[in-house]
C-alpha cells in the first residue's frame, strides 16, 4: 500500500521539538525527534558551493568522517558510537556522500549487518554527483530515504527505486519563490516530502549571509 502524500495542505501540527509540519513526517525525521539517530559525516569534500553552506572550516573539503564528534577511522569507530547512544538508525551527510559512494555503501553494509534491517538509514545530498549507478548501489545497500536540496533530474532518478525520496533545503530568507519552485520541482518528480529547515548560521556561512 502506497503511503499517504506529503504535499497535501492538512492540519498543521507541532513536533515535540517545535518545528510544525503537515501530512506525514518521513521516518528519518520521527527517529531524529527521538534522538535515536547517529550523524554520519561520510566526508567534508563536496562540489557544490552553496553560499549557505553550513560546514564549519575544520571539516569543510576535507576528506574525513566522523560517527557524531568521533573521528572514524575504521569501521569500528562507527559501531563503537552507534553502540554507545543506543542509535537505532543514522543520518548519513558531508559534504556530499556521493563523491565517497564505495565509503558510503561499506558504512551502510555495517551498520545494517550489525544492527538488523530496521536500522533506519537516511543519507542527504545535494545530487549534483548522482548516477543511476550510485543511486542503485546505495539503494542495495540498505539506504531507506534519500534527501536533496538541489538537482531535480536527481530526484526523479532517485525515484525509480523504492526507498523514500524527498528534499530538505534551508529556509532562505527572500527567497520564497525559489523555494515554492523548488517543491513544485519535488512534487513533479515524485517526491513525497521537503523538510524546511531552520536557518543555520555558522562559521562556514556568516560572512555570506551578513553580505
Ligand atoms: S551541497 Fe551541502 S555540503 Fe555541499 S556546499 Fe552545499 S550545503 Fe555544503
Amino acid at each position: 500500500m502506497s503511503p499517504p502524500p506529503f504535499f497535501v495542505m492538512g492540519k498543521i501540527k507541532r513536533t515535540t521539538g517545535g518545528s510544525v509540519f503537515t501530512g506525514r513526517l518521513p521516518e528519518g525525521c520521527r527517529k531524529c525527534l527521538r534522538g535515536e539517530k547517529l550523524v554520519l559525516f561520510v566526508t567534508g569534500v563536496c562540489k557544490d558551493n552553496c553560499y549557505y553552506c553550513p560546514v564549519g572550516f575544520s571539516r569543510r573539503g576535507k576528506d574525513r568522517a566522523f560517527a557524531n564528534e568521533r573521528r572514524v577511522v575504521h569501521v569500528d569507530d562507527l559501531m563503537l558510537e552507534a553502540k554507545r547512544m543506543k542509535a537505532t538508525g543514522a543520518g548519513i551527510t558531508g559534504g556530499d556522500p556521493l563523491l565517497k559512494v564505495g565509503r558510503t555503501v561499506r558504512f551502510v553494509r555495517a551498520l545494517k549487518r550489525k544492527f538488523g534491517k530496521k536500522f533506519h538509514i537516511h543519507l542527504y545530498t545535494s545530487g549534483t554527483a548522482a548516477t543511476r549507478g550510485k543511486l542503485k548501489r546505495l539503494y542495495e545497500a540498505g539506504v531507506d530515504e534519500i534527501r536533496f536540496h538541489r538537482n531535480l533530474k536527481a530526484v526523479k532518478m532517485a525515484t525509480k527505486f523504492r526507498w523514500e525520496v524527498g528534499g530538505e533545503i534551508p529556509a532562505m530568507p527572500g527567497k520564497l519563490n525559489t523555494i515554492k519552485k523548488f517543491l513544485k520541482g519535488l512534487e513533479a518528480a515524485g517526491a513525497t516530502f521537503c523538510n524546511i529547515n531552520e536557518l543555520e548560521f555558522s562559521e562556514g556561512n556568516m560572512t555570506a549571509f551578513l553580505k
